[in-house]
């Protein structure tokens, strides 16, 4: 780990490199620690008061996005002593996490459960920072849609008849998914499996038409907008991963970090003390003939270092150069995506005269598929929906209203929030899931790093693929190649 001066053929106008002065470093880091300690939407200030000194220095590694797996990632590896930059295209660090506000209250706009009794990798996070769970209240009423239009359930008879069924739909996961961390683990079971959507299942199991319309907006929503494009094993491993069982997968959607995922995120950007470029996608990331890396951002600057760990969403990898290119099984992920395409949340504040009601709908019905109850406002109370139709405008009072009335429920909607993490530039889509084929013909080689260029990304974890687990998981897994390497 020597931060001897680097001149190549191939970046002959590099800059020199030379290490920071010692007061400079701590400039830095008092800078980071103060922005971090305020709301991550301010920490923009961080790029600014920092700005004119790393690209003279080669780092250990220069990490690109500052989501989950990217600040896992440069936390581990500070904590061993090396010199760690990261490079986030957003105004505020977090990713497909964010913490905002909205009718008075924190909200979530991406990821925002979690379980630590099955989630080893946020549960020894949480621990670490002494981070705390919050409980949701259970919703109150329940409308489901039954073959002569959506009826209401009470939620223990609606959520326990959806349990039985997804019990039949991953007959057979305890044995195809036995070692749910390591899911090739049964490839002699798991290759047949794989080649099935989740339509595909339905269809084998000859479900009664109560049955199907019961799951069918859920394997619909979760895929990405058709049950035909999201693969089996990627439900049936959430299900192995929630311990095989309704109570499992029932918990993936009750904790939520104390503080908001922006505390966890912070607090371990905080022990992380990395050098933060905030505003500053990368266009470009080459390997010199000395082995080393530069990294370029889209106002042309370059950095250097000895590793790199890519943190950015799978399907906007191709969005960023390559030299040299990817490999195959990288460029084949992002040429066909991981995360769904088109995934969209909205927070609706409303007058409820339902009450705190769960709705859902059948595939193809409703372009909100899923609502759920959040807490009481002024006017009323929170809800959050999900809709993965591209034609919905989320942001339009009465065409979301006119949503929630096709699921049975209705709502005096007062205002909305929501954000399309599809046509967000640096997500390229919401959260993760595989297509047929997927697991079995990218993994594990989509996880595997190519030189010092490691791959970080909650799209690619050997467990929690699509959850702030996966992302963490993903951000070690990287961070470990990368020091042992450097
Ligand atoms: C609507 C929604 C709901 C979800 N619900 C849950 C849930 O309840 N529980 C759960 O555990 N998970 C949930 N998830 C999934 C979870 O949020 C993600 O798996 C996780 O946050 C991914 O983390 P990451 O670090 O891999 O990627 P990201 O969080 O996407 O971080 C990648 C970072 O890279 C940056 N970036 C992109 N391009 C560039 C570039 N060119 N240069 C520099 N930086 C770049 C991005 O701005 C971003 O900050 C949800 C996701 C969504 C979208």
């Amino acid at each position: 780990m020597n931060s001897e001066k680097i001149r190549t053929a191939a970046d002959a106008t590099e800059p020199q490199v030379r290490r920071p002065s010692r007061r400079s470093i701590l400039r830095a880091g008092a800078a980071i620690t103060a922005a971090s300690a305020l709301s991550v939407a301010a920490s923009g200030a961080l790029a600014h008061a920092a700005d004119g000194m790393e690209e003279t220095v080669t780092y250990d590694a220069i990490i690109v996005g500052a989501g989950y797996a990217g600040i896992t990632a440069a936390r581990d590896l500070a904590r061993q002593g090396l010199r760690v930059m990261l490079l986030e295209a957003r105004g505020r660090v977090g990713g497909r996490t964010w913490t905002d506000t909205f009718a008075g209250h924190a909200v979530e706009m991406g990821g925002t459960w979690v379980d630590p009794a099955t989630q080893p990798h946020v549960g020894a996070e949480l621990n670490r920072y002494g981070i705390g769970l919050v409980e949701d209240a259970a919703p109150e009423r329940t409308f489901l849609p039954t073959p002569s239009g959506p009826q209401e359930f009470s939620p223990a008879q609606g959520f326990g008849q959806l349990g039985l069924t997804y019990e039949r739909i991953f007959e057979g996961s305890t044995q195809y998914f036995e070692r749910p961390f390591e899911p090739l683990y049964r490839s002699d079971l798991i290759t047949a499996k794989d080649k099935l959507s989740l339509r595909d299942r339905l269809n084998q199991m000859a479900l009664t038409p109560e049955e199907e319309l019961l799951v069918n907006g859920q394997t619909a929503v979760y895929s990405g907008g058709s049950s035909s494009t999201g693969a089996l094993t990627m439900l049936a491993h959430w299900w192995a991963l929630s311990g095989h069982n309704n109570t499992g997968w029932n918990n993936t959607m009750r904790y939520r970090i104390a503080g908001g995922t922006a505390a966890l995120v912070n607090a371990m950007l905080s022990e992380a003390q990395p050098t933060l470029r905030l505003n500053t996608p990368v266009s470009q990331i080459s390997q010199g003939s000395s082995g080393y890396y530069y990294v370029t951002t889209r106002t042309g600057r370059t950095y250097h270092s000895r590793g790199v760990i890519l943190a950015v969403p799978v399907n906007v990898w191709k969005n960023i150069k390559f030299s040299p290119s990817l490999p195959a099984a990288q460029t084949t992920a992002t040429t066909q995506g991981i995360a769904v395409k088109t995934g969209t949340k909205l927070w609706i504040n409303a007058r409820s005269p339902q009450g705190r009601f769960y709705a859902q709908g059948k595939e193809g019905g409703s372009p909100i598929t899923m609502v759920i109850p959040d807490k009481p406002t002024a006017e009323g109370n929170l809800f959050i929906a999900f809709s993965t139709d591209p034609n919905l405008d989320p942001n339009n009072v009465t065409q979301v209203r006119s949503a929630i009335q096709q699921l049975g429920a209705d709502l005096d909607i007062v205002s909305i929030k929501a954000h399309r993490w599809g046509s967000d530039e640096f997500a390229g889509g919401g959260w993760a899931f595989r297509k047929p084929g997927q697991l079995t013909s990218l993994y594990p080689a989509v996880t595997q790093p190519s030189g010092r260029l490691a791959f970080a990304s909650g799209d690619i974890a050997n467990g929690w693929s699509g959850y702030i687990d996966g992302a963490i998981e993903s951000g070690k897994r990287a961070a470990q190649h990368i020091a042992a390497n450097v």
